[in-house]
């Protein structure tokens, strides 16, 4: 028994079909289990509200696009992922949160047909956690430069590829060395993304004179570059549009680490993890006021969870 719905979708059933996700579903020679050749979207279903279906749908087909991978169209992904929550709400429970994922592997081996499925299930309880009390993380090495996703398109930079090993090993060596979580900087000294995130950075200043750390005179949220090599996130896109409309001054890099160090605050976003904040880096603690980055951490996490 598993609490994990799984709806493929098939041409034979337009709403998509629904299987067992505690049976084998896929073949061994799946070349996204042989080669991770394929593409995936992870969104959030909060309250019964899948949020940011749109964005997700549009950078699944941005990346199957930069794979030269045929997919469905949106229409058969939104019913698929309609099916499923239906029938997650039917044999698992309300749909508070759950985690949605949008696979599309190269196929079998010689059949030329992408296998595409939804799956839904409960979100981790560290990602909770995680937002709520903010993480530790390590500033490692990518090994390439920010320039390289333009010279090199073959290394699908900007895809998000099923190709995820390389970032759960960095994890896994964050908790290794005490750490919650990554921050991937590249060769030329930029700060990249996190394996599963985007960086953001604030800085702010008080009022003058305010005794109260949300009133400020000056706001300004700043994220890498995106054509530096990270996957563009649709969270970040969301926030900034949402934070420009609360008055906030955007930037889009470079940042290098002294940025992160001399920041009145660093977070982590995603779709599931949403704003987590960053309360060290390379065991150095971020920022020099935290009442402020206690306030300015409300603010964006208030504007993000209005987000649809
Ligand atoms: N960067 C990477 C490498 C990711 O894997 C993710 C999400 O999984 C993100 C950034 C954040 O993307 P989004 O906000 O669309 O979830």
């Amino acid at each position: 028994m598993t609490s994990t719905v799984l709806v493929f979708l098939d041409p034979a059933h337009p709403d998509g079909r629904i299987e067992d996700a505690s049976r084998p579903q896929l073949f061994a020679t799946d070349l996204g289990a042989t080669r991770g050749d394929g593409v995936f979207e992870t969104l959030l279903v909060m309250d019964g509200h899948v949020r940011k279906l749109p964005a997700h749908l549009r950078r699944l087909a941005s990346s199957a696009r930069l794979l030269e991978l045929e997919v469905p169209e949106h229409e058969a992904w939104e019913r698929a992922v309609v099916t499923a929550l239906d029938e997650y709400q039917r044999t698992v429970g309300p749909l508070q949160e759950v985690v949605v994922k949008l696979v599309a592997t190269r196929g079998v081996e010689g059949a030329h047909a992408a296998t595409c499925w939804v799956a839904a299930s409960a979100p981790a309880p560290a990602a909770k956690r995680q937002r709520e009390e903010g993480v530790d993380v390590v500033l490692l090495d990518r090994g390439y430069d920010s320039d390289l996703g333009e010279r090199a398109p073959w290394l699908l930079l900007g895809a998000k590829t099923l190709s995820y090993a390389v970032n759960m090993a960095a994890l896994r060596y964050a908790h290794a060395h005490g750490a919650d979580d990554v921050i991937f900087t590249s060769s030329d000294g930029k700060v990249l993304e996190g394996p599963t995130s985007t960086v953001l950075v604030a800085h702010a200043e008080r009022a003058p004179g305010a005794d109260d750390a949300g009133q400020v005179a000056f706001k300004r949220l700043v994220t890498p570059q995106l054509d530096s090599g990270i996957l563009p996130g649709t969270s970040q896109g969301a926030l900034f549009a949402a934070a420009k409309d609360a008055g906030w001054e955007l930037g889009y890099g470079p940042l290098e680490p002294q940025d992160l160090f001399d920041a009145d605050a660093v977070w982590l976003i995603s779709s599931v993890r949403l704003l987590t904040p960053v309360n060290r880096i390379d065991g150095k603690p971020v920022g020099t006021d935290p009442e402020l980055a206690k306030a300015l951490t409300a603010e964006l996490a208030a504007l993000f969870d209005r987000i649809a």
